[in-house]
């Protein structure tokens, strides 16, 4: 996958003129507006049907220019920074002057990272400023991992759709709240938690529930246009097939262990038994299904450990309650 460089001219003046620009990262695909511009960052919240409140995580092109987007950055984060940039961690911080209240949803603090991947920073180099980029999907959905996610949901509402291949990480970033003294995950993403317990020597907090907003958090979210129903890995097969005979159309994830079992259902996806494959695929595997018309998945949680406590999460989150229900 080459991106022209002429593309990321493009984009950067898209960006630079108050437009919206889809882009590539490692985690996800972004919806990114300019920080700087509130009437931009307004458009990001309207076309994603996000709810204002819900604050944006602004990406920068360097850690060297942390300093520029918050208030101080305690020597935690600086060694978070250091260790984990470009990468898939999110670290909040006390808001600087350069981050309107608009990009936040009007807290004090701000969620900033450098993503891992060319184009991204390619961008991010020409435009030169912070781009504030949340999930380019409708609020609540599953997050697209290629570009052509972006435009089968956004289409016209976004100026210009960055295609840098598919994403190589799958969910999104590990957000850590660094603003006091003992940091703590707020959503479980691409950085593990044990490999931020290794650079920070001692164990590490991960709420469920936080003192600031966090969307991730909230019932329904990542969520498929089917209902997603949780079970123990070897009851999925006999509770698909059940419901498959009560007349749903059943989308299987096939936990790994069950490979090449046949089951009686409308689709299957087996589940890769690598945990990065599986964060690589999981949300093309959801998309997939619905656009199988499947109205029902049938799906377990892999072991919370590595990557495997962010696909839990996200899993949870879809099989959360539907705001109609
Ligand atoms: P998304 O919009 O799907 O990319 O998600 C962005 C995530 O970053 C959301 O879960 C936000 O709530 C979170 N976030 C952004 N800023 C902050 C902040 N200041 N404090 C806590 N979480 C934040
Ligand atoms: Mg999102």
């Amino acid at each position: 996958m080459t991106t022209r460089s002429s593309d990321i001219e493009k984009a950067a003046g898209v960006l630079r003129a108050g437009g919206l620009v889809a882009l590539p990262t490692e985690t996800v695909y972004g919806l990114g507006a300019n920080v700087e511009d509130p009437a931009a960052v307004a458009r990001v919240f309207q076309v994603k049907g996000r709810p204002p409140s819900h604050p944006l995580i602004v990406h920068i092109g360097s850690a060297d220019d942390l300093g520029d987007w918050v208030e101080d950055v305690p020597a935690t984060a600086r060694v978070l920074a250091e260790r984990f940039w470009p990468g898939p961690l999110t670290l909040v911080l006390r808001r600087g002057p350069r981050v309107p209240l608009e990009a936040t949803g009007g807290l004090e603090t701000v969620a900033v990272r450098v993503p891992d991947h060319p184009v991204a920073l390619a961008l991010l180099s020409s435009f030169g400023g912070g781009v504030a980029a949340p999930s380019a999907n409708r609020f609540g959905s599953v997050s697209p991992t290629t570009a052509n996610h972006v435009r089968a949901e956004l289409g016209d509402a976004v100026d210009f759709v960055l295609d840098g291949g598919s994403c190589e990480v799958g969910v999104e970033s590990t957000i850590v709240d660094a603003t006091g003294e003992t940091p703590s995950v707020l959503r479980p993403g691409g950085v593990t938690r044990e490999e931020l317990e290794a650079v920070l020597g001692r164990p590490l907090a991960v709420h469920s529930t936080s003192r600031v907003r966090v969307p991730g958090q909230h019932p329904s979210h990542y969520a498929p246009r089917a209902r997603v129903v949780l079970v123990e890995p070897e009851k999925v097969v006999a509770e698909a097939e059940l419901a498959q005979e009560l007349g749903h159309q059943v989308g299987v994830f096939l936990p790994p262990a069950f490979a090449g079992t046949a089951v009686k259902a409308h689709a299957v996806v087996e589940v890769p038994g690598s945990m990065a494959a599986y964060a690589r695929g999981l949300y093309g595997f959801l998309r997939r299904l619905d656009e199988r018309g499947c109205d029902l998945i049938v799906a377990s949680l892999p072991v919370e450990q590595g990557l495997g406590l962010a696909i839990a999460n996200r899993l949870r989150r879809a099989a959360g309650p539907r705001p109609t229900e």
